[in-house]
């Protein structure tokens, strides 16, 4: 098996226990590779090669746009080895090829997009209320950031994190999901042969538990990005409070996707069958609730089971594969055990509901694309993140009752609006608590705008000009230009 190093102040290297774990192949369900499992001892080397690049030597000497230049760099050798990396993510997380290829060849967009950006951060001139003083702001990097990543799309998201983060001059800690670390070990290669000095960027493996945590706690640490689950996001942002952190957290959702009777119906049923079924339903994003008024209810099931039935799955090697398997085993059994729980509550199984055990799917973690109907929205199906192929269809009256479901949820990351009505689909856009409305769309995303979450889907915002805000902080600077310096106990 591959053994897969760390890569700490511009060495690769071994934890340093000398432990390993295996990274399984989810299409097989059999380990390909073996990983350096970090630990406390690790995260402590990253971060110590982390605050020393931070503070001395080449990479605060750098002018903004040196670093843009660097990041132009590692996107042209993203975008050179975009294919190799596409076939290394579908080995590890067992997305589709087709996928993969896509999301691998628009990862570069991050790096150009920041490393232009990286140079036109200004400061201000604050015309203050005061005679005899110049006021003027400049935005600086916070420090070391930790870069903590989820399995389900390594490299799109630490580009959202990443790039952000060097175009602000910060250097960074990555630690990446336990189940998909070596998409990011074959991506700091590049990071070296673009000449990023030793220490800007390190990556530590290994778990949450050990690596994850005591990189949150580590006191050098100024800024965590983070994408997870709520769950791990409730105790990073506690750990993170503790020592006064800046976070970014970018959290799970329970997208509703909302259809209309006057919608366009053959465009909508794309759309919810792409918003459940793309990346089998593991995206932050996935349209999970499906809302239709009451009136086009029976059409639009028919019609979307017709597609639905269409998915090819299978090996995600293959281009013609629509459908590959759950990443995870332990979010292979998460994903079953939540279609039980749905048929427990009583919801109506329409299609699929089971492990999918046809013979293209070997002995693949796979499940059957699955919808259920008649779901209320107290129901566990319709308030708690499956993260798999689980649809749920949730009848509505009117505009009044569709935004009360659609709100009706701790989450609030993305929503799906399908209606010809100009002034409805203004009037829903403002109303729905959501970082991201799509009318008529569902599921784009680009590194110009922003993204993230409402309420429990998170705090802050990746992509577009707000992102690298995230990494800076503001300092105020005053000089006397001739304010007379008088007696200090005489207040004027
Ligand atoms: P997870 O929370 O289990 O793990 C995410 C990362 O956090 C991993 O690298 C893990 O090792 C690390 N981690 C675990 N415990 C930690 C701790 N105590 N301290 C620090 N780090 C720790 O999430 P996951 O299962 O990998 O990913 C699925 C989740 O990610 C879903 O909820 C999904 O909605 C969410 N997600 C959100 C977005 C978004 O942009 N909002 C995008 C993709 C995925």
């Amino acid at each position: 098996m591959d053994k897969l190093q760390m890569y700490i102040d511009g060495r690769y290297t071994d934890a340093a226990n000398g432990e390993w774990f295996e990274s399984d192949n989810p299409f097989t369900g059999q380990p390909w590779a073996l990983i350096a499992k970090g630990g406390p001892d690790d995260v402590e080397l990253a971060v110590q090669a982390a605050h020393r690049a931070f503070t001395t030597g080449p990479w605060p000497e750098m002018t903004a746009s040196q670093r843009g230049h660097l990041l132009r760099k590692l996107g042209d050798l993203v975008a050179r080895d975009a294919k190799r990396l596409a076939d290394l993510e579908v080995q590890d997380n067992g997305k589709l090829i087709a996928e993969m290829q896509a999301q691998c060849n628009y990862v570069p967009q991050w790096y150009y997009y920041f490393g232009g950006l990286a140079d036109k951060i200004q400061g201000a001139v604050v015309p203050l209320d005061k005679k005899g003083y110049f006021n003027f702001t400049r935005h600086e990097p916070l420090g070391v950031a930790a870069l903590i990543t989820a399995w389900n799309s390594p490299l799109l998201l630490l580009a959202w994190k990443l790039a952000p983060a060097l175009a602000a001059g910060c250097t960074a800690v990555v630690k990446p999901s336990e189940f998909t670390s070596a998409s990011t070990l074959a991506f700091v290669k590049l990071v070296e042969e673009a000449g990023f000095p030793p220490g800007v960027v390190n990556v530590v493996t290994g778990f949450g538990r050990d690596v994850g945590n005591a990189l949150v706690g580590h006191p050098l640490v100024r800024k965590v990005a983070f994408t997870g689950s709520d769950a791990t996001g409730r105790a990073i942002n506690e750990l993170a409070a503790k020592q006064f952190k800046r976070v970014t957290l970018e959290l799970g959702g329970k997208s509703p996707n909302i259809v209309f009777n006057d919608a366009k119906l053959d465009d909508a049923v794309n759309g919810a069958v792409s918003g459940i079924f793309a990346a089998t339903g593991q995206t932050c994003i996935a349209g999970s609730r499906l809302l239709l008024q009451e009136d086009i209810h029976d059409q639009f099931v028919e019609k979307l089971l017709a597609l639905a039935k269409t998915a090819r799955m299978g090996d995600p090697k293959s281009l013609e594969t629509q459908v590959g398997p759950i990443t995870t085993r332990p979010q292979y059994e998460k994903v079953l055990g939540y279609i039980d729980v749905a048929k427990n509550d009583g919801a109506e199984l329409l299609m699929g509901g089971g492990p999918a055990t046809r013979p293209e799917c070997g002995n693949g973690w796979f499940v059957e694309p699955t919808v259920f109907s008649g779901v209320k929205n107290d129901m566990r199906i319709a308030q708690e993140e499956v993260f798999g192929p689980v649809l749920s269809v949730i009848k509505f009256r009117d505009e009044e009752e569709a935004l009360a479901i659609a709100n009706g949820v701790r989450f609030g990351l993305g929503a799906g609006v399908w209606t010809n009505d100009i002034g409805r689909a203004i009037r829903m856009s403002e109303r729905i608590q959501a970082g991201t409305v799509w009318v008529n769309t569902y599921r784009a995303v680009s590194y110009m705008t922003p993204f993230g979450g409402y309420k429990d889907s998170g705090i802050g915002r990746e992509n577009g000009q707000d992102a690298i805000r995230e990494y800076l902080q503001v300092k105020s600077t005053w000089i006397n230009t001739g304010a007379p310096s008088g007696n200090p106990f005489v207040l004027k």
